[in-house]
């Protein structure tokens, strides 16, 4: 077992704060990323877990024993950075024995757990050749041998794809989730791609500035999203915000949002103040009879679909729409929202009214 908890974890550095007290459970098994802005904790916190930086304070749980303030060495782990060091003299097969050679394992075994390596990494045919010579991602994938190879009970990779070009990067996305699930180990990825995040993640944690804004699996991040940043840092165009003043009742009439909307708790809660109706551009719709409206000030052709942005009461919203949907820019159109997609912001906390 290699659950992973983090509890009120907080990291100083001298007077800076680099993460604030920050929980979350990471399940064995699971592929699992830190996402967020540079500089907003990510690697410090997988540095902690790692044990290559000690806690200034909070527990550090895997597989059920505290280890905050134990030594790296001590933890069974295997940690993928960004820039693989691999020995370029070396062969492919003396790259991935390495560590095994180091803890003083039986020839015989090296082999066949080199063997096996290669075999579900599938760079069999090129074990014999030195890596100076090899693509990058050949070399990629001995590096991740090389990480493999131990068969650690957990995984940590610091923007492993990094340094890879776009198209490649989704290639070695693919490979490496298929990998992490042929084997099972829990896996922990920084990333500061949302993209990534979401399409890797059985859970992600987002944080920004230290602190952890929410923890979930993709779907609910995407749909329900905690605060304003994780609303505005995932999806592409980000959520949308119509800004109100007063009740969250008055918002959910001037958006003439019907029936639907009485049933959410956050439209009924009495909430009032600064608010934001946070919608998502595909849960925008275009409709003459909507009583609703807002000018289209520009459009974004982008193949099977576009986005029009609109100009409104609230402020400027952006919607996706099927590409050969009718929208020009100067119009003014009628604008359905699906009150049960929306989520209620308090502008002054950022958070969810839920
Ligand atoms: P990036 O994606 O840019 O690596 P990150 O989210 O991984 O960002 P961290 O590397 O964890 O962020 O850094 C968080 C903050 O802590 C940054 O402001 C960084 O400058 C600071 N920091 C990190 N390590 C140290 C250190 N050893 N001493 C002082 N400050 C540090």
């Amino acid at each position: 077992m290699a659950q992973i908890i983090i509890r009120n974890v907080r990291k100083e550095f001298g007077s800076f704060t680099a993460v604030q007290s920050s929980s979350f459970t990471v399940e064995d098994g699971e592929f699992f990323m830190l996402l967020g802005p540079s500089g907003c904790g990510k690697t410090t916190t997988l540095r902690m877990i790692a044990g290559l930086e000690l806690p200034t304070s909070g527990e550090i749980f895997i597989g059920g024993e505290e280890v905050g303030q134990k030594p790296a060495s001590e933890r069974d782990i295997a940690f993928v950075f960004q820039m693989f060091a691999l020995y370029p003299h070396m062969n492919v097969r003396r790259n991935i024995s390495y560590p095994l050679v180091s803890q003083g394992m039986g020839k015989a075994e090296v082999r066949k757990r080199v063997d096996e390596v290669a075999r579900i990494l599938g760079i069999e045919s090129i074990i014999d050749r030195p890596v100076g010579g090899l693509s990058g991602g050949d070399r990629q994938r001995v590096a991740l041998g090389r990480a493999i190879v131990r068969d650690p009970k957990c995984f940590l990779m610091d923007e492993p794809l990094g340094a890879l070009d776009a198209e490649f990067r989704e290639h070695m996305a693919e490979e490496l989730r298929a990998l992490h699930d042929r084997m099972g180990a829990t896996t922990i990825y920084v990333t500061h791609d949302q993209l990534e995040a979401m399409q890797m993640g059985d859970k992600i944690v987002v944080m920004n500035h230290g602190v952890v804004e929410q923890f979930g699996t993709p779907q609910a991040i995407y749909d329900w999203p905690a605060t304003m940043f994780v609303a505005d840092f995932i999806g592409s165009p980000p959520m949308n915000f119509l800004r109100f003043d007063g009740t969250a009742a008055e918002a959910a009439t001037s958006l003439t949002l019907g029936d639907a909307a009485i049933a959410m708790p956050a439209l009924r809660s009495g909430a009032s103040g600064s608010l934001a109706l946070g919608v998502r551009p595909e849960h925008v719709h275009l409709s003459d009879a909507a009583p609703y409206k807002g000018r289209i000030i520009a459009t974004e052709y982008l193949g099977t679909t576009q986005i029009v942005t609109f100009d409104t009461a609230n402020g400027e919203l952006k919607a996706r729409i099927p590409s050969g949907a009718h929208a020009n820019v100067g119009e003014t159109t009628g604008l359905d929202f699906d009150a049960r997609t929306l989520t209620v912001f308090d502008v002054k906390s950022g958070s969810a009214l839920r």
